[in-house]
């Protein structure tokens, strides 16, 4: 009893240590802190906006992190991405990867899990399903309405945010006590729009919609429910304009999702209207996506073997890169490909089907 006694004490002196700046803030306090080392929270996406939160929430001491994103760490994300470096970059190092390094280098004390993924209709239930909290670091909207199906159809919270030029958004969604995404905006955008790629992003103003996002989540995960955003923000730092909609009567009873629990993004076949796509533009680096028709992992060592008489091969434990003259092919081990230096989905889909194999 007394080693319990002892134990606990050490403990607390340790929580004490690393937190007492947030504990100390009221709303916290010693209670909150526990209820945050007891929170698992999934963040899709750790470009601008998930490497902030990312930073937030580990600094803070959520005891659990998993970290899913499909890319790697370029030179040109290092204006925004805020917990790389240039040997990340050099190393061609996937970002779930440097992200868990980097964060496990500041809290050794909660569990860090790097997922190199596309979130898809196939794998977003088994990486979101077990979580309390869901941060949306995308830039994508298809992925959004499949982090909102996953929201709607088992309960989890999940924190939005979206970030372009010097303006961005956000809202905190909790169906059934909150509206969800889909009750706001049914259908992604006929074309990917504006991107960072055509109109660029400047750092702050990811920043404070990153802050923002990590912010509601430490309200969730301490439960004060009082002071849940129950509005979608909307900011410009270059305009410094600030504007707020209060979406608690914003329900829509015949939403798909929460009305009628009709999870199209997450039931979505291939042909469906919103089935996921094989090919899709990477916001930040001027790439398409291809991804296989069906979930399988490939022989990089093998594939690269078969490179190596094409063009310069580089290779590291999570991916294979080809360069033949101005276009780049990235192949992960989830037989995804980058194809970076071609301006049509056609033309990636082509260099899918000749270097890798449908
Ligand atoms: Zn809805």
């Amino acid at each position: 009893m007394q080693k319990h006694v002892k134990e606990r004490v050490a403990m607390d002196q340790n929580i004490w240590t690393r937190y007492s700046r947030q504990m100390l803030f009221a709303p916290i306090g010693r209670g909150g802190q526990e209820k945050l080392l007891k929170s698992r929270v999934a963040i899709v996406g750790l470009g601008a906006l998930g490497t902030v939160s990312a930073n937030h929430l580990t600094r803070a001491g959520v005891g659990y992190l998993r970290l899913i994103d499909r890319d790697f760490v370029e030179m040109s994300n290092l204006q925004r991405q805020m917990l790389f470096d240039e040997d990340d970059a050099r190393a061609l190092r996937p970002k779930a990867v440097a992200a868990r390094e980097k964060l496990a280098a500041i809290n050794s004390e909660i569990e860090l899990e790097a997922v190199i993924a596309d979130l898809s209709p196939e794998n977003a239930e088994a990486l979101l399903g077990d979580v309390d909290l869901i941060i949306d670091g995308t830039d994508n909207f298809y992925v959004r309405f499949l982090i909102n199906d996953v929201s709607v159809k088992r309960g989890i919270p999940w924190v939005h945010g979206a970030v372009i030029k010097s303006r961005g958004m956000h809202a905190f969604f909790h169906p059934p006590h909150t509206p969800c995404y889909r009750c706001l905006f049914p259908e992604p955008p006929a074309s990917q729009g504006e991107t960072c790629d055509t109109v660029g992003v400047i750092a702050p103003i990811v920043d404070i919609i990153a802050s923002l996002e990590a912010t509601a989540a430490l309200k969730y995960l301490v439960q004060d429910e009082a002071h849940l955003p129950h509005t979608l923000i909307d900011i410009d730092v270059w305009a410094l304009t600030w504007g707020q909609i209060d979406i608690r009567q914003a329900k829509n009873p015949a939403c798909p999702a929460c009305g009628d629990r009709h999870f199209e993004f997450l039931e979505g076949q291939a042909g469906a209207p919103f089935s996921a796509p094989l090919v899709s533009m990477v916001c930040g680096r001027n790439a398409i996506q291809v991804r296989p028709r069906h979930a399988k992992q490939v022989s990089l060592e093998e594939i690269a073997s078969r490179w190596q008489s094409i063009g310069k091969v580089r290779q590291n434990e999570y991916l294979l890169r080809l360069e033949i003259d101005e276009i780049i092919l990235t192949l992960f081990q989830d037989g995804r490909l980058l194809v970076q230096g071609v301006d049509s989905a056609e033309r990636a889909m082509r260099f899918y089907e000749q270097y890798v194999g449908l």
